[in-house]
Formats: structure tokens, C-alpha cells, sequence
């Protein structure tokens, strides 16, 4: 996984309040009652726990963990978990809330949910995440469950990550236990085409949203920002079709090439330096932040949330912005963008190929069985591309973006099956 420096902190837009302010505006155009706002709003649970880690140095660290379960209306929780030095309770509890938005836009049965820990994987060896992995898993035994709720990777968390949170849970319970977390290594119970999955998403977005734009697949220029699981495969799959990605960046800095950069190369240089781009040749070196706007047709944000703010967004050249990371743009540059004329392409919808996936991973691990890659494959792309289209037909019909089209669908959704479930 690569990582991105934050922005700096007088810049930053707290992700949970961008959220609630696209959540507010869906709220309102549907008419939703007092109640049910408050319904939907508010996470169902909030679960914080202490840590201890013996790290390499023989010294004992403690950790904060946190999981937080936003919705369980339309089934049980799901969501990634985040290892990343910026990890907060608000942070997973904005990460949490678009988790059950994301599932309902790609209509699968699961709420929402989002875990986290603030720590440094770069700066951690493999037995310290493993312990750290483990102790998580131990302090959320009983929050976790194939049908209570289900985790899987998120930044700086992995396969290597899912197996021993597997294996520690499978151990507290007695049995092997593979539907509680999704993103395994494909010998214990993972899916094909899991570990591309967010990227092929990306991709199918990115295309279907450009054919809707006019933008031709050969001639536009793409650039991507993160070169970690995300933004790598989805600059690998958009090659693969023929797409001129010409700039690309990762936490060494940003690499752009107007004639356009071979993916194919990236990676390969990436993998043989240390996991970093630092010193590829197949492009110049600019500023980090100057990727954004750069002259380009379509940029993706794969990096992390708010790095699209109203400190940059009118600087902004690309017609589209497909979202791969979560929350990459704030409420406040979503305002700017629409002035100019830019479409995004939002991160619920975007990046859904990743939890979609990880839906055909559970049903495989409760069938006992394992499809092949092409049905996978296949299904992913309908999906997303279904999602599209009615995000697209709800944009016209509201007369509104893409993104508030997004939400109005999963919290219809979601307040129309509450209203089937009933309260107390
Ligand atoms: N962390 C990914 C996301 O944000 C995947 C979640 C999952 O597969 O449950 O969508």
C-alpha cells in the first residue's frame, strides 16, 4: 500500500461533516420525516478499545481501536479496516455512514461499518501488525460476525492483515469462521478478483462515465492519484483498454508525461523499489499537489479523503472526477466544481467495486464454494454499471449531481426498508 501526505491541517475539511452535509441536502430533497433523519444519522454502535502491543523493541505500546457500525437496516455491517497514522473517531464514523450509503447504492445486502486504528504501518514491522491485527480482532470478537458484521481491508491493511484477523477470530469462537471478514488470500477463503476489485470498479466507472461525457477512451488524458491498491489497478485496467494515463503519484511525489506513462512499467518499478515510485524515469518529477491540476480530462482521486477542497477545486481543469478514494472531495469544493461545470463521479459509486466483491466473497465462503473469475468479473461490472445508470437517470430526474443522485437512492433505500423493519 502507498500512502499520501494529509493536507495540511488549516486546510482540511472534516470528512464526517461533508458527509452530513450531502446527507442533509438527499434528506431534503426527499421530504424524509425529523424521525427518520435522526433514524439514519445516528450510528447504531460505537465501539472503542484499548490496545496493549508489545512492539519489536520490547517496549509496550497501546493502541486506540475503534469500529463503528453505522446501519445494520439493510443487513449486517460492512467495512474495511483503517490503519493509518490520521485515524479518528470521526474519521470511521464518516467512513462508517458511507460504507451503508455504498452498499445501498450497488443495492447488496450489507449496512455499513468501518474500523480503524491510528498507527504507522510504514514504520511497523510484520510481527508488530500482526500482534496489533490480532489484539484488534480479540477486542472485537463479539462485535464481529459473518452475520453481525463483516471487515476487510482498507488503507494499510491487506490479505496478510484478513488472515490473521480470520485465524484470531476463528480461534476466539472454536471453528473456522472464513464469512467474518472478506479480503482473504485466495487459500483461505478468498475471491477471485477481490484484490482488483476497487480498481476494476474505478475503471468501469471511469468508462461508462466518459462515454456519457463524449470523451474519447484513446485521446483523453487521465491522471491518478495514489499508485497504492486502488489507484495502481485502476490505472492498470484503464491502460488495458486502451487509456492514456499521463500523470500518476504515490507518497514519493507525483510523475506525469504528456505523451502518457506505461502503468505497466510503474508497477513493475514500484515492485522492485521498496514499494515506492521514488526515482521512476518514465516521467518527470512535479509537485505532489500540482497532479490535481494538471491539464487533464479526467483525474481520480485515489489517494484519500479531502485533497479536493475549496482551496484548490478552482484550479481544477479535468471535465470529470471519478472518486476511487473515499471522500476525496469536500462539501465545500463540490459547490465550486458544479460552478465550473465538472462532473464527479462519487466515491459510493465509484469505489463500490471493492465491497461488491467482497459481497461475492461472502456468499462463496457461506455456499462452500468458489466461482470463477469471469462470473465474478462479470457481475462486478454489471453491478457498477447498473448502479450508474440509475444514479444517472435519478441525476435528471432531481435535477441534481451525480452524488446527491447517489445518496438519494441509498437513503430512499434505506429509510424504505427501516420503515419495513420497523423500530421499537
Ligand atoms: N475498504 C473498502 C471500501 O471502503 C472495502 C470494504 C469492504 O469490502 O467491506 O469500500
Amino acid at each position: 500500500m502507498q500512502y499520501l501526505e494529509p493536507a495540511p491541517i488549516k486546510d482540511r475539511e472534516n470528512p464526517l461533516e461533508s458527509m452530513m452535509s450531502r446527507f442533509d441536502e438527499a434528506v431534503r430533497i426527499l421530504g424524509l420525516s425529523d424521525e427518520m433523519y435522526h433514524i439514519l444519522k445516528v450510528p447504531a454502535r460505537q465501539v472503542i478499545v484499548g490496545l496493549p502491543v508489545t512492539m519489536d523493541s520490547g517496549k509496550v505500546k497501546v493502541f486506540e481501536g475503534y469500529r463503528v457500525i453505522h446501519s445494520t437496516i439493510l443487513g449486517p455491517g460492512k467495512g474495511g479496516v483503517r490503519f493509518d497514522p490520521d485515524v479518528t473517531l470521526d474519521e470511521v464514523n464518516a467512513l462508517a455512514a458511507w460504507m451503508t450509503w455504498k452498499c445501498a447504492v450497488v443495492d447488496i445486502p450489507f449496512g455499513g461499518a468501518k474500523g480503524g486504528v491510528a498507527c504507522n504501518p510504514r514504520e511497523m514491522s510484520a510481527g508488530e501488525m500482526e500482534r496489533l491485527i490480532r489484539a484488534y480482532t480479540k477486542g472485537m470478537q463479539d462485535i464481529f460476525g459473518p452475520d453481525k458484521d463483516i471487515p476487510a481491508p482498507d488503507m494499510g491493511t491487506g490479505p496478510r492483515e484478513m488472515a490473521w484477523l480470520m485465524d484470531e477470530y476463528s480461534k476466539a469462537k472454536g471453528m473456522t469462521t472464513h464469512g467474518v471478514v472478506t479480503g482473504k488470500p485466495l487459500v483461505l477463503g478468498g475471491s477471485k478478483g477481490r484484490v482488483e476489485a476497487t480498481g476494476r470498479g474505478v475503471m468501469i466507472s471511469t468508462l461508462v462515465s466518459m462515454a456519457k461525457l463524449g470523451l474519447h477512451i484513446e485521446k483523453a488524458k487521465i491522471a491518478v492519484q495514489g499508485f497504492g491498491n486502488v489507484g495502481s489497478w485502476a490505472a492498470k485496467l484503464l491502460e488495458e483498454k486502451g487509456c492514456n494515463i499521463v500523470a500518476i503519484s504515490d507518497i514519493s511525489g507525483a510523475y506525469y508525461n504528456d505523451k502518457g506513462i506505461s502503468i505497466a512499467d510503474a508497477i513493475t518499478y514500484r515492485d522492485e523499489n521498496g514499494g515506492t515510485l521514488e526515482n521512476f524515469k518514465g516521467a518527470e518529477k512535479i509537485d505532489a499537489d500540482s497532479l490535481l491540476t494538471l491539464p487533464v480530462d479526467v483525474l481520480i482521486p485515489a489517494a484519500k479523503e479531502d485533497v479536493i477542497t475549496m482551496h484548490n477545486a478552482d484550479k481544477i481543469q479535468a471535465k470529470l472526477i471519478v472518486e476511487g478514494a473515499n471522500g476525496p472531495t469536500s462539501a465545500k469544493a463540490d459547490v465550486i466544481l458544479k460552478d465550473k461545470g465538472i462532473i464527479a463521479v462519487p466515491d459510493i459509486l465509484a469505489n463500490a467495486g471493492g465491497v461488491t466483491v467482497s459481497y461475492f466473497e461472502w456468499v462463496q465462503n457461506r455456499m462452500g464454494y468458489k466461482w470463477a473469475l469471469d462470473r465474478i468479473n462479470r457481475r462486478c461490472e454489471r453491478a457498477i454499471t447498473n448502479a450508474f445508470n440509475q444514479v444517472y437517470d435519478t441525476s435528471l430526474k432531481y435535477d441534481a449531481s451525480l452524488r446527491t443522485a447517489a445518496y438519494i437512492i441509498a437513503i430512499d433505500k434505506v429509510a424504505t426498508t427501516y420503515k419495513y423493519r420497523g423500530g421499537y
